[in-house]
């Protein structure tokens, strides 16, 4: 039986001369691993060989018993290349669908976060988020947040998560640990030694989340590294496209 889905593509390995193994995320479907037959021929159903995210509506037909799913047709939206005009647009793009792949499961679908990621990706192809690195690491960092959170990982940011007092801007000095999963503040810090000083402004925004927008490129910077460091914790091994993305704020692309 054939299912249709919206999906975008988070990863691709070779799989012969002429098909590749596909890791889709779908918006109904979740996470599914699926050969395409025949892709990487200039003739096939696909068009020439499938990149990372692309995206579009997909068939295919389901996998049984552990099998790879099989791919049938992916209809993909038409870009304009944004995303990989630009490096460091493309690197954070590519970082997101790495954190999808390693932080959900293969058919345990989240829809919220698919329309997310597909908003990041459309936005930037349609022009209406502009690919200036302060633009790209607030979407991304908003992205990173929904992500934990639909992976059942919120960060506790509103409190230190020791003492449970809420944050205030003058707390002073004020901590994130990665082991306590949340904020700490200055009289709970010596109990958690992975602990990282924050800027004010840092832990002002991440317990604001909504007014991320305002924040001045070297506080944006910090949250990014924050949020890496916590995400590399939480997977327990290097992230493939984290020092790309957490490359000097100097750097031109
Ligand atoms: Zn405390």
């Amino acid at each position: 039986m054939l299912t249709k889905d919206r999906a975008v593509c988070i990863r691709t390995v070779d799989y012969s001369e002429t098909s590749q193994i596909l890791t889709l995320f779908g918006r109904l479907s979740g996470k599914i691993r699926a050969i395409a037959k025949g892709s990487k021929r200039a003739k096939s159903a696909f068009e020439g060989p499938i990149e990372v995210l692309s995206f579009g509506q997909i068939m295919y037909s389901p996998a049984y018993e552990g099998k790879l799913a099989t791919l049938t047709e992916f209809q993909q939206a038409p870009v304009r290349g944004a995303i990989r005009g630009n490096l460091f647009t493309l690197h954070c793009t590519l970082f997101a669908a790495e954190l999808v792949d390693l932080l959900t499961d293969d058919y345990d679908p989240h829809p919220d976060l698919f329309d997310q990621f597909i908003g990041f990706l459309q936005d930037i192809e349609e022009g209406k988020l502009e690919t200036t690195r302060r633009d790209i690491l607030i979407r991304l960092a908003l992205f990173q947040l929904v992500l934990l959170y639909e992976a059942g990982l919120r960060p506790i940011l509103g409190s230190c998560v020791n003492c449970k007092r809420p944050f205030r801007p003058d707390w002073g000095e004020t901590y994130f640990s990665h082991t306590a999963n949340g904020l700490v503040c200055r009289d709970c810090e010596m109990s958690f030694p992975d602990k990282v000083l924050l800027s004010t402004k840092a832990a002002k925004y991440l317990t604001d989340v909504k007014q991320i927008a305002n924040a001045d490129d070297k506080t944006l910077d910090e949250i990014e590294r924050v949020l890496i460091r916590h995400l590399t914790g939480i997977l327990g091994h290097r992230l493939k496209m984290a020092e790309y993305v957490q490359g000097s704020s100097n750097a031109k692309v």
